[in-house]
């Protein structure tokens, strides 16, 4: 079995905060390959408590993180 991973998207658990940003929208990060769920990491490098993981390809331009790293990590050549 060696199906290819399907890119993966993640949102941060604002829940986890005390004081939870929400002036920030729900943005999503490319989650990294080979991750597992005691230590996830997003392309971009922020460090955090992640939920809602959703393809990546299903997630909307307006809503793709565009820090360094994510920016480059979001699937190209679906909807535009
Ligand atoms: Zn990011």
């Amino acid at each position: 079995m060696s199906a290819p991973l399907e890119p993966t998207a993640v949102q941060v658990d604002a829940s986890w905060y005390r004081n939870p940003q929400t002036s920030g929208g729900r943005v999503y990060h490319m989650l990294r390959p080979g991750t597992s769920n005691s230590d996830e990491r997003v392309a971009c490098g922020k460090y955090a408590m992640f939920a809602g993981h959703t393809p990546a390809r299903m997630i909307d331009n307006a809503i793709r993180c565009q820090r360094n790293g994510c920016k480059q990590a979001w699937p190209t050549g679906g909807a535009s």
